[in-house]
Formats: C-alpha cells, structure tokens, sequence
C-alpha cells in the first residue's frame, strides 16, 4: 500500500469514487481513496438507481443535470456499461399549488437548456400509461429522467478513476484522522498509516462516524427507506418502448419500470430514522426487515394511482438506510475549523447528485473555488447550532416533505423555536409571525389584529400582505424599529487590520469614524460576499454582512488569515436595532446627549454613543433606503436599549417591522440582497458592485479578474423593472423574454408596497438595458409584461439618506 498521498478519499460508495474521478480529471493523479470492504457497501449497493434533474436550487438542478450527462462519457471512457436506461419521467400536479410549482420549475429550466415539458393530464396518460390520471391537472415531464445500474455505474468510475492514476485500497478500514502541525494528515488504517496533504469523508453511512474521528459533528442523519419491485405485469412488458419514470407527490411515491415489472418507493409519513447512535461498523451487504406496516397507507395510495399495481405480487423488497443533511442537500467543501478537511457526505440522492458533487468539490481542491455558487450544498451552510439532535428532528420532516410543495415564503416547522435572540417574548407578545434564519428565530412581520399568527404557504401574495403594507408606511410615514441580530458581525483587530482588510475586501476601508459598503472578492473575480466595514479605531474593525454565511466566511477569512490580525465572529454576542424612516432622527436625539444633528452625525459616519445605559455603536446607514440608523450593543443590553427607543419612539408612532417589510423596503431603491443579486455567481461589473471597488489601492482578491471586466465589460448586468403582476411577483429564477426569446432571468422581486408596484429584478444582455426597455417575465407559467427603470422609487436624489 502507499504511503503517502496528495488525497486520501474515505469511502467507495458512489459519491467516494466520483469525487477521486474528478480530482484525476482535473489533472491530480496522485489520489487514493481507502474502502473497508468493497465498493458500493453502504447506501450505494442497494440504491433503486433513479436519477432525475428537478431540484429547488437551480445550481443543486444544474448540477443533477451534469450529472446525467456524465454518464455517457463515463461509458465512452472506460467501455463499461452504467446500465442507462434514459426512459424519461413525470412529476404529476394534483392541486393547482403542485401545478405552479412545476409551472415554475419550468420557467426556470428555460434559461438552464433543460428540455422539460408542462403536460396535460390526457398526454399523460398517453406518455405513462398505467398512471390513473382523475384528480390530476397535469404534470412536469422531462426527457433525461432515467435509472441505471448502481454497481456498473459505481465501477465505471472506479475505473475512470484508475485509468488517471488513482488507486483504490478495498478492505482497508480507516481508524483514525489525525492532524499534523502542518495541516496535513496521518490516516490510520487497519493495514497501516498514509500520510495524506488532504482528506476527504466520503463514508456515507459511516459519515458520522468518520467525522467524529477528526472531531466533527457533521449535520446528517440515516433515514431507512423501502421500495417493492413486482412480478411480471402485462400492460408493462408488452409495450414497445419502456414505461417512463412516474413521481406521484400527493402518494409521495416514485414508480418506474423494472424489468417485465415495476418497481415502486415511498417517502411515507410514518418514516423511521436509523442507527441513531451511530451507524454499526459490521452493517454492509444485509438489508432491513421488510416493513409493509410502515407504507400501508402509501401502498393503499399508489393502488387508486396505479390501479396494475393491485393485481401484481411482490418479488422483492429492498429496505435500507441512507443519511440526510438537515435540508436535504449534500454536505460538500471544506470543513470550517480544519484545514485541508474536505466534506463529501450527506448526498441523499447519489445517482442524481454524485457527478456534480464530485466536480465541485474536485474543483475547490484544485482550482481553490467551484466555478458556480454552491452554496446549497456548502457544509458551511450549517453552523455549530445544527447539532446532532436538530438535526434528527430536521432529517424526519425533511424525508417526510421530499414530495411536498416548497414554497417561496414557507417556515418549516420541525425543530423550533431553536435559536432566540434576545427580543423574542417581546416581539411575540406584539404578535410576531417567525421565520428561521441559519437557526435563528427572525421577525417576518407582525400579524394584525385578528390575524392569524401564522403566513399561509403561497406562491402568490400571501396574508402577511397587509400587515406588510401597515408595517412599510410606518417605516416610511414616520419611523420603524427592526432588530440587528440577523446580521452576520465580525471584530477585526490587530496592528495590521487594516491592510489585512485593503487585501481581502475590494473596495475602500473607511476612516476612523466612518463606514463604507464593499464586495469580497474571489480570484476569479466573482462575489464572496457584500460587507459593510466600520472603523471604529485603527486597530479595530466591525465587518457586517449576511448572517447566513457566518461559517462561510469565517472559513474565508481563516483561508486568509495573516500574523497581526485577529478575527472574531461576535453575530451572536453583538445586536441592536435599525431605525429608520423620516423621523428617525428625532428619536436618536431624544435618547442621547450626543450631536446626532446632521452636521454631526453625517451619511456613511460611525458613532459610539450612550443610549439610556448602553454603550452602543451608531451607524448612519439603514438598507430601507431611508433616514436611518443601526445601533449595535452587547446581547445582554438589547432588551435595556429596545425600551429606552421604544419609549422615545411612542410620539412618533414608532412600530416594529419585520423582514417581509425589509425587503418591500429595499426595493424601492434596488438594493441587491445576498444570493439573490449578490452570489459567487456573480461579479461585479455584472451587479453595478463595481462602484465599490477601490482601484487606487494596491492588490487584494480578484483584482485581475475585476480589472479583465473593465477592458471586457460582461455580456450581461443587472437591472430594474417594474412588472404588471397579477397576484403573483417575482420571487428569482423567472425567464425575462424579448421578442419571443428567453434573453435573461429574475434575481428577485416582491411588491413595492410604497410605491404600490411589483418590482424584480434580473439579469438582460447589457446593450438592452436601456430604460423603458419592454419585457415580459414568466411568472407560474404567465407572459407578464415589465418595463426596466433605472429611477429608484424612492429618493432618486438620495436626499433622505444623505441629509
Ligand atoms: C432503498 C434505497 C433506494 C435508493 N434509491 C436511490 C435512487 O433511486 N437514486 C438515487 O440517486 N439514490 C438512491 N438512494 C440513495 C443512494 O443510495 C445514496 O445517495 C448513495 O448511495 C450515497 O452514496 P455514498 O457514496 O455517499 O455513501 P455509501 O454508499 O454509504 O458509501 C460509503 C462507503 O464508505 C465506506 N466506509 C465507511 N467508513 C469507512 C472507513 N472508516 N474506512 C473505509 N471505508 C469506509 C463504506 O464501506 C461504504 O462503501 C437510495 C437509497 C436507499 C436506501
């Protein structure tokens, strides 16, 4: 066995082997991948083989996508057979929701080259014959659904893997990870010790188990899961072509044809976790007792739906584990806190998610990033608040609403509240309807009197519509109060903060006492992430930015990190309050003997200020567009400092306001938000970021990359446009048509509920954007036409902010 190695894969399911192909595809051939049996002896042997591109993340789909297309090359490549059975498949819509769900799926695959078709219930019960089609209204057909041969396909890139160098070391278990000083590892194996530079936990099953070696507790959970293959059915195997992929989500079942048979799974209500203290070490090639209990309902469910079912006998049933992440998307990327630590676990749908996994994460190892945003599938996307008993919690629902609508506006219930700021009794005592944000419980508006205290799942306006609207114009009539705990918070200090700060962020950081706004960069010059930097002394900084990507970013800035600096990640220890609104300023002075007049305390300025008893930083800057203010103090001082505004507030009918308020709010400036306008999809010559850019200092990130735009200015940008929306706005991801072609797609949208329009927003090729430019955007399936402008709706002046 060798010795050394430049990667050390853990673990020879489907995802362990598509992970080392990759890395031998991007040109590193020195890689090993370590199995304790044989390959395929997890999840993998016993897997129904289904692949299918619809995924809610339009990157995650992308990816599935990729996937599928692989397949072929890996057969062209290696001349082993992955078994590919391209017989297509369709999603069927029972309720009008399902049926703009798919409708909008659609949409979105337009600008993504994906062929899907919307069906009418009469062409499906052409195209999938044995589906009994009463109830139904119609569904989503695409032509690359299909399945395939688990083991071949396992195989097939086994093989790929070795033909560029790799090797694979079946029976050899591993038992330990230990970290060197250097950063790289000694694996600890049954058959002796590798010394690796980099390691990857692709233990599926054994994930935990593996990540506890290093000391991690990854966030996935094995779920068990059962599907039946039948005896013979006539109506399948005397057809001439073979019966497509059926997933039935009101039967929460997916049916496909096996054979002269069928074969049918279920994701069924009454589901059962597995192994929930950990997975056994001598599990492998058994399966699970059969459990017809468990899916009699599902199976009672699926007779009406495919009534050939009920005449047919079992063969057999396959019943085993497989591991969720709490949402349902792979687990991939650098692990925070380790160096050289690489996570490729957590991937619930292997066949249809392996490939793109495997490409990811080959690409971040050797080229330093993936080429798109994957934040769906960042480990970092959970922090250490998703341990291991949020997690079961999450993983049960999850598997019990894989087939369930997903709504824009929808708050899970299972698993809260989990996370509560500091505020939280108070804003439920004023009739708070909760959101959860990277764990935490986030105000998404206040019901109104007699409302009920909760937001009804929609893609179209939603009951919170109201109180929204109550909440925007107490912002813009008069002034609004919303907490500051969702906001990502970081202190930077240490005699070279400063240039530590020049070098990772692009644009300028401010003088003591002022604050400026600037994209982090990475080399290619796309979005990390969009910062507000405050200097507060010269030795000390607070970064804030999106709360969401707290475990990202700290792994970016430990990537980065440098002698004299030091990082701290004080989200939760920091918050306070955003005031804002045209009487804003008449609050803040009755609360403080500071000068807050404008001559004082002007835009962009950084204040440390006594309100009531807390010592808090000001800051001139508020994301409504408006006059406004965040005011940040110690967690312990929230509840001292909400009452001392609260009171001064009451003369002007100062009320709380949520984030559904926030993001009409923003609107009507076009503020861009986090992963929606801003991602590292995107650079900023495409996102107008650009003007934050500090070009007179030295290097930092993505210098290159954002000067090659300057001279070669990006074939697509941002922009505006005012939508004549029915009851439904844009939420992202929508096709924008010109002239009978898709030219460019939504990043988000919502209703200005101040200027009383429905706004989006989205990328068109730069020589159309023009104002007034004439478009129409797809909304659930409906032409509706738009007009782009570059005026804000509120303040083109910039008069409220600035003076
Ligand atoms: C009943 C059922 C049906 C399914 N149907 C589908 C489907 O139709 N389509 C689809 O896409 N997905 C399906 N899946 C899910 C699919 O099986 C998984 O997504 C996939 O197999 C995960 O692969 P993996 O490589 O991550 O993990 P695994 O297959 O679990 O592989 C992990 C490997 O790591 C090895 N290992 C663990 N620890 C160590 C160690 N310490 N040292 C060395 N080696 C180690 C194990 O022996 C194992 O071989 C199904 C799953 C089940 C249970």
């Amino acid at each position: 066995m060798e010795k050394t190695t430049r990667v050390c894969v853990i673990g020879g399911g489907v995802v362990g082997v598509s992970v080392l192909y990759h890395l031998t595809k991007l040109g590193w051939s020195d890689v090993m991948l370590l199995e304790r049996s044989e390959l395929t002896s997890g999840s993998t042997w016993h897997a129904a083989g289904g692949f299918h591109t619809l995924n809610g993340d339009t990157n995650m789909a992308a990816l599935q996508g990729y996937t599928i297309r692989l397949y072929r090359e890996l057969e062209e490549l290696t001349g082993m057979s992955c078994g590919l059975h391209h017989v297509g498949g369709v999603t069927l819509a029972d309720t009008p929701e399902r049926f703009d769900m798919l409708k909008a799926e659609r949409a979105k695959h337009r600008f993504m080259g994906l062929e899907t078709e919307i069906l009418s219930s009469e062409e499906i019960a052409r195209v999938a014959p044995v589906t009994n089609i009463d109830g139904i209204l119609g569904g989503l057909y695409d032509p690359l659904d299909g399945h395939l041969d688990p083991s071949g396909t396992t195989h097939a890139y086994a093989k790929a893997a070795r033909m560029g160098g790799a090797t694979i070391q079946t029976h050899t278990k591993v038992l330990e990870t230990n970290p060197r000083p250097d950063g790289t590892w000694d694996v600890v194996t049954d058959k002796g010790t590798i010394h690796a530079e980099h390691i990857v936990n692709a233990a599926g099953l054994w994930a935990r188990e593996v990540g506890a070696m290093a000391g991690l507790a990854l966030p996935l959970h094995p779920m068990e899961h059962q599907y039946l293959v039948t005896d013979e059915i006539p109506e399948i195997y005397e057809r001439d072509a073979e019966h497509p992929h059926v997933m039935d989500p009101a039967g929460e079942s997916y049916l496909r044809q096996e054979g002269r048979g069928l074969c049918i799974g279920f994701y069924e209500q009454t589901c059962r976790p597995w192994a929930v203290d950990g997975t056994p070490w001598d599990f492998g090639h058994e399966l699970l007792a059969d459990d017809f209990d468990k899916i009699e309902d599902s199976i009672a469910f699926a007779y009406n739906r495919f009534p050939v079912l009920e005449r047919a006998g079992v063969k057999s049933v396959i019943h085993g584990p497989f591991t969720f992440a709490p949402d349902g998307n792979p687990l991939v990327g650098p692990v925070p806190g380790l160096r050289n630590y690489w996570s490729a676990c957590g991937v619930m749908a292997g066949f249809s998610q392996g490939g793109g996994v495997g490409l990811t994460l080959a690409q971040w190892m050797v080229e330093g990033q993936a080429e798109r945003d994957v934040t769906a599938m960042d480990v970092a996307r959970f922090g250490t608040w998703a341990t291991p008993g949020y997690t079961l919690t999450k993983v049960i629902e999850n598997y019990q609403t894989r087939f369930s609508v997903s709504y824009p506006n929808e708050e899970l219930p299972a698993a809260r509240p989990w996370v509560t700021s500091p505020m939280h009794d108070i804003w439920e005592a004023q009739g708070a309807v909760f959101g959860q944000q990277y764990g935490l419980e986030v105000v998404n508006y206040f019901a109104l009197p007699g409302e009920p205290r909760y937001e009804t799942p929609s893609f179209r306006r939603s009951n919170a519509f109201k109180a929204t609207a109550a909440e925007v114009a107490a912002v813009r009539g008069a002034v609004g109060i919303n907490e500051l705990q969702n906001f990502g918070k970081y202190r930077v200090t240490g005699p070279n903060a400063r240039a530590w700060l020049d070098h990772v962020m692009a644009g300028r950081i401010p003088k003591h006492g002022r604050l400026s706004l600037t994209p982090m960069l990475n080399a290619a010059g796309r979005i990390e992430g969009d910062f507000t930097v405050s200097c507060i002394s010269e030795a000390e900084f607070i970064l804030t930015a999106s709360y969401g990507a707290q475990a990202v970013h700290t792994r970016w800035f430990e990537r980065h990190s440098r002698d004299g600096v030091q990082v701290e990640n004080i989200s939760n220890t920091r918050t306070g309050f955003t005031i804002a609104g045209p009487r804003a300023r008449d609050v803040l002075a009755k609360v403080t003997r500071a000068d807050v007049s404008h001559a004082a305390f002007k835009f962009l300025d950084v204040r440390q200020i006594l309100i009531g008893m807390a010592q808090c930083v000001v800051q001139r800057v508020s994301y409504t567009g408006d006059l406004g203010y965040e005011i940040y103090c110690d967690a312990h001082e929230a509840r001292h400092l909400y009452q001392v505004l609260s009171v001064a507030g009451e003369e002007y009918g100062m009320r709380p306001f949520g984030m559904r308020a926030m993001m009409s709010l923003r609107l009507d400036r076009f503020f861009g938000a986090w992963l929606s306008e801003f991602s590292p999809d995107y650079t900023c010559a495409q996102t107008g970021l650009e003007r934050f850019i500090q070009w007179s200092k030295g290097d930092f990130i993505g210098r290159a990359a954002a000067e090659a735009e300057r001279t070669q200015p990006p074939e697509r940008v941002l922009a505006a446009f005012i939508v004549e929306a029915l009851d439904a706005d844009v939420q992202g991801y929508e096709p924008i048509w010109l002239d009978g072609e898709v030219v460019g797609f939504c990043t988000s949208g919502g209703y200005s509920h101040h200027a009383q329009v429905s706004v989006a927003q989205g990328f068109v090729p730069r020589d159309r954007a023009t104002d007034g430019l004439e478009v129409e955007i797809e909304i659930l399936g409906e032409m509706r036409p738009a007009r782009l402008v570059t005026t804000p709706l509120l303040d083109p002046d910039r008069l409220k902010m600035t003076s």
